[in-house]
């Protein structure tokens, strides 16, 4: 009991920050939450939580929250407050009007990875089932969408391999573009923790990430790659496992597709794919690589945990191709301690995908072509539905500009401030005839909005998320939604606002529905995450009560498929102009772009953004630590100040992007993956000078 005194009542739910997804019990007074303590029975977290779970709440009480629908006056364009009613009317005439003229695939939907499940269930249903297109997307497109393809391509399914016990059984934890001690700190703690006793480390980072400097920790491998290479360094660690006879021929044989891995080998095998042949295009020793690829295949158990440091690159999928290529060569799959862990970064962009977010999937990644799943869903639904895929957010914007896109509900996503290319997403929103933002404050999205539903957080609803070892986690309402509707209801009442007759009463009706739906939910109730406390998927009749770990006895797609990885380079190049590379990554305190965590009082708040750069490239330009610099790129420019250390190497420059006022997303180029058009934030070529501040 401290000085906010004793609690009336106690309900146990979810944090709504990052993908480790840890328990809380949420403390009540009435009808006021005065504490957030971590659940000591929460599976993730087992009684730890940082910084933001525990304190950063107070945004959902913030007086910028928009508690009211509002419609723009097409004359004034001044905001005005309306009942649900009429708002609801309003989109749903905009979206209809938009159909009859251009045709029902003139509009589309934005799923939200902030949302529950059971609320982007019903966003992408809204789209496919009652506006009747495959137009539906997700703000994972702008992060792990290439994990949704790698994953899939390489073992049948999107997911994280294990639970975040199996660290515990680690002997060599490969990190590659994720800094967890910040971005997931729970989880990080628990990794340092399993150094400590002993593990060993291999960083696959431009940057020293903290987790080097662990005491006691049985080898360190720093691997500072020239950002953008990442595949060129991964294919050259699996060229020393091939030439040097390392790999697991028993599991590869057992598990994967012999005639593909030989295929592979071969290609692994040509010199062009040694250390020594990449060292200069990546920025590696040589033999540094070589004695990482060593260790992560001799160590018992090894595992490879990943962030956007591996997405958010014009080779995103390749990259996740070829971490996928180093578990299954070394038959590090299918057991406690081992496996493919993608970091997530938001609560549940693990969830949105499995929910069907994706305009080619269906709940569960079964593509819209697939017969048999289509027909599930319109028994279920009584539609009849597309087999062919929709657009992609990028996709939907151009067709707008083009004239062919005019409605769009987006909920819980500001696109115009996350996405690559601020002025094209701009141009394609003021297109549009009809665009619903349904989100908790005004955000950038919003100025091209015609009307606006006031959303939900997550103290005021039931559902589930899931988390970045697929558990799904209960979100439990402790508060009455501030607007009188939650996200989910709201949903609902735009369908019906467009004839749905939608009449589900409470989320475990949609839980129920998604499990009759998506075979690997089966299982899935609410009494049973009541029970249990959280369940991890698949669950269903051959996992009743769910599964830690994946691809135990053979991968979902049957055998694991090794695909080449050919290193092309990012058509972002540095010159004489710019002859720096930036990338980005986040800090422990804030969150993504901090609309959450700024409208929480709070000191420790980090108070900017600032770029690290290296004691020589600070000296040649003359700047000290703390000078304000102006930060530019072909794109664009913004000023911070700068921070010079060493933990960046030199011609690389870092920064975070939690500050509006920084703005780092503005130099990034409107370069994208390959395959999902996940954009390339983390390489940029940056000039950067002395300023005058901002
Ligand atoms: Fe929330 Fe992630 Fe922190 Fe846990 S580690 S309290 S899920 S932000």
């Amino acid at each position: 009991v401290d000085e906010i005194g004793v609690p009336e009542r106690s309900v146990v739910t979810t944090c709504a920050y990052c993908g480790v997804g840890c328990s809380f019990e949420a403390q009540m007074r009435g009808d006021q939450l005065v504490r957030m303590v971590p659940w000591k029975e929460g599976k993730a977290n087992r009684g730890h939580s940082c910084v933001k779970g525990r304190f950063a709440w107070g945004y959902a009480n913030h007086g910028d929250r928009i508690l009211n629908p509002m419609i723009r006056d097409s004359i004034t364009d001044a905001w005005r407050e309306v009942s649900w009613e009429e708002a609801l009317e309003f989109a749903a005439n905009g979206i209809k009007r938009a159909q009859a003229k251009h045709g029902k695939d003139s509009v589309g939907v934005i799923t939200s990875s902030r949302c529950t499940n059971e609320e982007t269930f019903l966003v992408q249903k809204l789209a496919r089932a009652v506006m009747g297109t495959n137009n539906t997307d997700t703000c994972a497109r702008v992060c792990h969408s290439p994990t949704g393809y790698g994953l899939k391509q390489t073992f049948g399914t999107s997911a994280g391999t294990q639970d975040f016990d199996s660290v515990e059984q680690v002997d060599c934890a490969v990190v590659i573009g994720a800094n967890p001690t910040d971005g997931h700190p729970v989880f990080g703690s628990r990794l340092r923790k399993r150094l400590r006793q002993g593990a060993k480390l291999i960083v696959v980072d431009p940057r020293r990430i903290d987790l080097l400097e662990t005491p006691h920790m049985g080898e360190g491998h720093h691997l500072p790659l020239r950002p953008g290479t990442n595949v060129a360094v991964l294919t050259a660690m699996a060229h020393v496992i091939v030439t040097e006879g390392l790999f697991d021929e028993a599991f590869i044989r057992e598990r994967c597709d012999w005639d593909e891995w030989s295929d592979y080998a071969e290609f692994a095998a040509d010199p062009a794919h040694s250390p020594e042949a990449v060292e200069e295009l990546t920025g590696v020793p040589a033999e540094a690589l070589r004695q990482a690829a060593r260790t992560y295949a001799a160590a018992p158990n090894g595992a490879i945990y990943y962030g956007l440091g591996v997405t958010e690159h014009s080779q995103g999928s390749t990259t996740v191709i070829a971490i996928a290529n180093l578990a299954m060569m070394t038959g590090n799959i299918g057991r406690p301690g081992v496996g493919v862990n993608p970091l997530r970064g938001q609560n549940n962009v693990q969830g949105s995908c499995d929910m069907g977010s994706f305009p080619h999937e269906l709940p569960g990644y079964r593509h819209v072509s697939d017969d048999t799943a289509r027909h599930g869903f319109e028994v279920e639904w009584g539609v009849t539905l597309d087999p062919e895929p929709g657009l992609r957010i990028p996709n939907m914007l151009d067709a707008a500009v083009a004239g062919d896109f005019k409605a769009i509900y987006i909920q819980g996503e500001d696109i115009l401030q996350s996405d690559p290319d601020t002025h094209h997403v701009a141009a394609g929103l003021a297109a549009m005839e009809c665009v619903i933002v349904h989100d908790l404050f005004l955000n950038e999205t919003a100025r091209y909005a015609h009307v606006f539903l006031p959303g939900s957080t997550f103290l005021e609803k039931d559902g589930t998320f899931t988390n970045a070892e697929r558990r799904i986690n209960p979100v439990r309402k402790v508060m009455a939604p501030k607007a009188g509707l939650a996200d989910w209801e709201a949903t609902q009442a735009l369908a019906n606002a467009l004839g749905a007759g939608w009449s589900y009463t409470h989320p475990s009706e949609i839980m129920d529905e998604i499990a009759r739906t998506t075979p690997a939910f089966a299982g899935v109730t609410y009494d049973l995450i009541d029970q249990m406390g959280s369940v991890q998927w698949p669950c269903n009749d051959a996992h009743p009560q769910g599964s830690p770990v994946m691809h135990e006895d053979g991968f979902v797609r049957g055998a694991g498929r090794f695909i080449r990885t050919a290193y092309v380079a990012t058509e972002e190049r540095t010159g004489p102009r710019f002859p720096l590379l930036l990338t980005t990554g986040r800090i422990l305190s804030q969150y993504n772009v901090g609309a959450q965590t700024r409208r929480t009082e709070n000191s420790v708040w980090h108070a900017e953004d600032r770029l690290e750069i290296h004691p020589h490239d600070a000296e040649t330009r003359g700047i000290r630590d703390g000078d304000w610099v102006r930060l530019a790129s072909r794109a664009g420019e913004t000023s911070l100040r700068a921070t010079i250390t060493d933990r960046v190497s030199p011609g690389v420059v870092y920064t975070t992007f939690h500050h509006p006022d920084t703005q780092a997303n503005v130099v990034t180029t409107d370069n994208s993956d390959w395959a999902t058009n996940c954009p390339e934030y983390k390489v940029t070529a940056v000039q950067v000078g002395l300023s005058n501040g901002p």
